[in-house]
C-alpha cells in the first residue's frame, strides 16, 4: 500500500477492496457451520483511515504505517495497475503476445516476441531484462537457476465458486478468512468480493490423495457442515513451496516475484514481495538509465530482496507447519 500510494493508487484499491466498514476478521472452526474455535480481529479500513485510537493502541504496526491489513483479490487489483501502466507513456504494454527467449551480450539484450494471435514474431533490443514470469520462469530455467530452500510441500486444491447462499449457510458473518481444521477438511476459505465470490482452499492432508478424482460439492459441503448451492468457476491443483532462486541477477538479467520465490499463502506475502522486489528493482534501473547509478547499485537488488524473500518465505512456511500440529 505504501508503494501504491506513490502511484496516487491508494484511493482505487480501498474502492475494490472486499470491505472497508467492517473489521478484519480470521476466524478459525472446526466446520464453518459447526464450532468456532477463534476469531482474530483487526481493525477495518475506516478505523485505520480515521486512526482510531483503539485501533491504534492495539495494533503497534499502525505506528509505522498509515495502513493495515488491506485485503483486495488480484482479480480486483490487476485491472488497476494495467489502468496506470497503460497511461505511462514510457510503456509499451502486450497481452497477448508470447516471450519466446533472449540472448544477451555486453551491451544489452535481445528478446523474442510472437503475438499469438497473427503468429507474428518481433526482435527487441534492450539494456536489461527483468524477469517477471512467474513460478516456472522460463528465464530462470534457461539461465539455469535453481532454488534453495524446502522446495515442494503440501499438495491442495482451490475450488473458486460463486454463492448467495454462502453467508447465509454459515452465519458468521462477513471475514477475511474461515479455516477449517476438522481432518476431512483441512483448508481455508478466503473471500474474494466479500459477498459472493468465494474460495476454498483445501489441503491434503494425505498427498497420495491429490492425484484421485475430486467431487468439489462433497468438498465444500464437508467444510460448511451443511449443504448450500454454488456455481464452480474453477478447480487448480497446485502445491505449496518455499524456494528462493539462488542467484537474482545473471549479468542484464534479473528475476523478480513468483519467478525468484515461492511461497505457501499462509503469510499471504508472495505478491507483496514481489511488488517489493519491482519497486527495488526499478528505482536502481532508473538511476542507472538516468545516468547517475552505477553498476554496483545494481547488484544491491538482490542484496536487498533476497533476504527478504528467505525470511518472508520461511515465516510463511512455519505458519503453514504450525497449523497441522
Ligand atoms: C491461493 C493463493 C493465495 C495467495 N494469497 C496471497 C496473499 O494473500 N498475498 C500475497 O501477497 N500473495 C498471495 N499469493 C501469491 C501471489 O498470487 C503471487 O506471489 C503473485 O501472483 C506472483 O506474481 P508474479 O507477477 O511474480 O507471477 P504471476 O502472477 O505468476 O505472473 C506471471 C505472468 O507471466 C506470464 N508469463 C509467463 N511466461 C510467459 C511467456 N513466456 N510469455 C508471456 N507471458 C508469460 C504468465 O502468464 C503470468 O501472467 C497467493 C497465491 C495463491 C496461489
Amino acid at each position: 500500500m505504501e508503494y501504491f500510494r506513490r502511484w496516487g493508487l491508494e484511493d482505487k484499491i480501498y474502492a475494490a477492496t472486499i470491505n472497508t466498514e467492517d473489521p478484519y476478521y480470521i476466524i478459525f472452526t472446526t466446520r464453518l457451520g459447526a464450532n468456532e474455535l477463534l476469531r482474530f480481529r483487526s481493525p477495518s479500513i475506516r478505523e485505520i483511515r480515521d486512526r482510531d485510537p483503539e485501533a491504534l493502541a492495539r495494533f503497534r504496526e499502525l505506528g509505522w504505517s498509515p495502513y493495515g491489513k488491506t485485503q483486495i483479490g488480484q482479480q480486483a487489483l490487476e485491472p488497476i495497475l494495467v489502468e496506470h501502466a497503460r497511461a505511462l507513456p514510457n510503456i509499451d504494454l502486450r497481452h497477448g503476445w508470447r516471450f519466446d527467449g533472449f540472448t544477451q551480450d555486453e551491451a544489452g539484450v535481445t528478446a523474442t516476441l510472437t503475438e499469438i494471435v497473427s503468429g507474428r514474431s518481433e526482435s527487441v533490443r534492450t539494456q536489461y531484462l527483468a524477469a517477471c514470469d512467474g513460478g516456472a520462469s522460463d528465464v530462470r530455467r534457461s539461465l539455469g537457476v535453481r532454488f534453495n530452500g524446502r522446495g515442494k510441500m503440501r499438495a491442495n486444491v482451490s475450488l473458486l465458486f460463486r454463492s448467495a447462499e454462502f453467508l447465509k449457510v454459515h452465519g458468521r458473518g462477513v471475514a477475511n478468512l474461515y479455516f477449517t481444521f476438522a481432518p476431512d477438511c483441512f483448508g481455508v476459505f478466503t473471500a474474494i468480493d466479500g459477498a459472493e465470490l468465494w474460495n476454498y482452499q483445501y489441503y491434503f492432508i494425505d498427498p497420495a490423495k491429490a492425484a484421485a478424482p475430486l467431487n468439489a460439492e462433497e468438498v465444500l459441503h464437508r467444510a460448511v457442515g451443511k449443504p448450500f448451492a454454488f456455481e464452480l468457476l474453477q478447480t487448480t491443483h497446485w502445491n505449496h513451496h518455499q524456494s528462493v532462486a539462488r542467484k537474482w541477477r545473471d549479468g542484464r538479467v534479473f528475476l523478480l516475484g513468483d519467478a525468484a520465490h515461492l511461497f505457501v499463502p499462509t503469510g499471504g506475502v508472495g505478491m507483496n514481495t514481489g511488488i517489493g522486489d519491482a519497486c527495488d528493482l526499478g528505482w536502481k534501473l532508473d538511476a542507472v538509465l538516468s545516468g547517475w547509478g552505477g553498476d554496483i547499485l545494481l547488484d544491491s537488488y538482490e542484496r536487498e530482496r533476497k533476504p527478504i524473500a528467505v525470511r518472508n518465505s520461511i515465516a510463511s512456511a512455519s505458519n503453514s507447519i504450525a497449523s497441522i500440529w
